[in-house]
């Protein structure tokens, strides 16, 4: 019996899970830039890893809990545009569209997301208008 491949990472970086975001949702490693972030906070709505995506938001824009729809299958990150965001930055930006489908019903949810730089790790702050 041939081995089984390792499941790649649902951020469709063609990397398996282990190697990719579970790096991050583990905690053994953390995101080098915002778009690295963004792609494992990505990867961690699709795994319904909520508590990585509170560990990853900013305190001042924070939910106090998070309940993820386990309905919602995430299909597609693309990834559109970054400034900065880089490993010798403090903030960022991401453009992105997610695909996802739920009950039947296909959606897609196009955000321009802010990161910023806390202890030396990447947070989400927020969304902002696109423009
Ligand atoms: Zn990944």
């Amino acid at each position: 019996m041939p081995t089984p491949r390792p499941p790649h990472c649902p951020c469709l970086s063609g990397n398996p899970y282990a190697e990719c975001c579970g790096r991050f949702h583990s905690g053994e490693a953390f995101a080098p830039t915002a778009e690295a972030l963004m792609r494992s906070r990505y990867a961690a709505f699709a795994r319904g890893e909520a508590g990585y995506l509170l560990a990853t938001w900013h305190p001042l824009t924070r939910p106090e809990s998070l309940e993820l729809d386990a309905d919602v299958r995430w299909l597609r990150l693309d990834i559109e545009r970054t400034v900065q965001g880089g490993l010798f930055d403090s903030e960022g930006v991401v453009e992105f569209t997610a695909y996802s489908r739920s009950g039947g019903v296909a959606a897609q949810q196009h955000e321009v997301s802010r990161f910023v730089r806390l202890d030396r790790r990447w947070v989400y702050l927020e969304a902002v208008q696109p423009g």
